[in-house]
């Protein structure tokens, strides 16, 4: 991206090597992620070639991007982030490089010196995993309704309740747990932020949940699931904020997926119709395909702006959860039709499991519902336009 945003020469060195490491090692692998999708396994890397990514991607200083140095890491700014992730969005293969931005911020932004050393600085050398249970059977578009609720005893907080929706759970090393600590308060001071260990006892995975795109996600209870109070993560009653702080970056790495997304469909749409004849006349002659391809082009452009001018905005420490809503909601819907136009541009072939476009379009349909379905960042949107009268 040029133009009226200054990528540095680093910036595109990084997003190039990047490239290359997306095209030479992960691209190689969609092959057994499809075969894995198609026979209703999860459409997941194996611990195998994991570790043996993980350690390539160590040797390239693909590592702890946004960490900052104090912590080990590149403390990269946002902005270099959107070319990486948008590289990384080009392929169906579901790989980011440790540590997850999100939680990596929510603790930032929330851990004590003791929760730095225990839980920050493993999870920000990309030695643990982790998880965020938010979502409720009655709660999760609308997370202020949740009922979970923590209550003290003596130096320990016994949570009680049920989520749902959970992505990692299983495996994560630990999980920031969100519970309600004042029912009288709720959302505006009632509720709490809790790192549970994976293990600790009345933490009851109850089921794995198949989802679209071969994803997992899981149904978790917690029975008298009793943690220390050291383990509050950030001021008691105080946890929504950071968990908003969590949401919007992870919107703005979605941006920047939706646009690898659609830019792979995109270029696989460009080469079939271009080779393709039907009725005596290429497919990229017609003017129905031309105009996918330049619908296609014109939303990647619009999105590409977005991500990037919330980024900067990000970067310059503005809030940017307007635009991060207004991301969300575009970057979603314009993957969801670039990549469908390009299933429908192949035919049949478009419909198979053995293209990563059916796949993809799986992937973006769960995007449109989790980090907030498109019609509650419509109505936060405009709730913001009409605030004032
Ligand atoms: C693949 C996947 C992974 C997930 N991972 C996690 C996770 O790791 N941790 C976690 O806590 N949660 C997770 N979730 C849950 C996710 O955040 C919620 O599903 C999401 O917030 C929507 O909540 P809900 O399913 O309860 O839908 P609801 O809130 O019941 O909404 C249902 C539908 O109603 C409509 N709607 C809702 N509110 C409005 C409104 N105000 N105006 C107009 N229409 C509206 C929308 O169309 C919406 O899709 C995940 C979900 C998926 C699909």
């Amino acid at each position: 991206m040029d133009g009226m945003f200054k990528v540095t020469e680093e910036q595109t060195m990084l997003r190039d090597l990047v490239k290359k490491f997306v095209r030479n090692e992960l691209i190689p692998l969609e092959k057994n992620i499809l075969e894995r999708f198609a026979s209703g396994q999860p459409a997941a890397l194996s611990d195998e070639e994991n570790k043996k990514l993980f350690k390539q991607c160590k040797d390239l200083g693909l590592w702890a991007l946004d960490v900052p140095e104090e912590v080990g890491g590149a403390n990269l700014p946002a902005v270099a982030l959107v070319g990486v992730n948008e590289e990384l969005g080009y392929t169906c293969v579901p790989f980011t490089f440790p540590p997850d931005s999100p939680n990596l911020h929510m603790l930032l932004a929330t851990a004590n010196p003791e929760q730095r050393k225990k839980y920050l600085e493993p999870y920000a050398a990309g030695e643990t995993t982790s998880a965020i249970a938010i979502s409720e059977p009655g709660a999760g578009g609308d997370p202020a309704g949740m009922k979970t609720k923590a209550a003290k005893d003596g130096e320990h907080w016994v949570i009680n309740g049920r989520k749902i929706w959970i992505s990692r759970i299983a495996k994560a090393d630990f999980t920031i747990v969100m519970a309600v600590t004042d029912t009288n308060l709720g959302a505006r001071g009632g509720i709490t932020a809790f790192l549970v260990d994976k293990g600790t006892a009345g933490l009851v995975i109850a089921r794995a949940i198949p989802m679209l795109a071969g994803q997992r996600t899981y149904e978790v209870v917690f029975e008298d699931c009793r943690v220390h109070e050291s383990q509050v993560l950030g001021r008691l009653g105080a946890g929504f904020a950071p968990m908003q702080l969590r949401l919007t970056v992870r919107r703005l790495q979605m941006g920047s997926w939706c646009i690898g997304m659609a830019q792979r469909a995109l270029d696989m749409m460009v080469e079939h119709v271009g080779q393709r004849v039907t009725f005596g006349q290429k497919l990229a002659d017609r003017q129905a395909i031309q105009w996918w391809i330049a619908d296609a082009a014109t939303k990647l452009h619009a999105c590409r702006l977005m991500v990037m001018d919330a980024a900067v905005k990000q970067d310059e420490g503005r809030d940017v959860r307007m635009e991060a809503s207004m991301i969300k909601l575009y970057a979603t819907e314009m993957a969801t039709e670039v990549v469908d136009h390009a299933q429908q541009s192949f035919g049949a072939m478009g419909v198979t499991q053995e293209l990563p476009l059916a796949l993809m379009a799986q992937k973006v349909r769960t995007m449109r519902v989790y980090e907030g379905p498109s019609e509650v960042h419509r109505m936060v949107i405009a709730r913001r336009i009409l605030g004032g009268r």
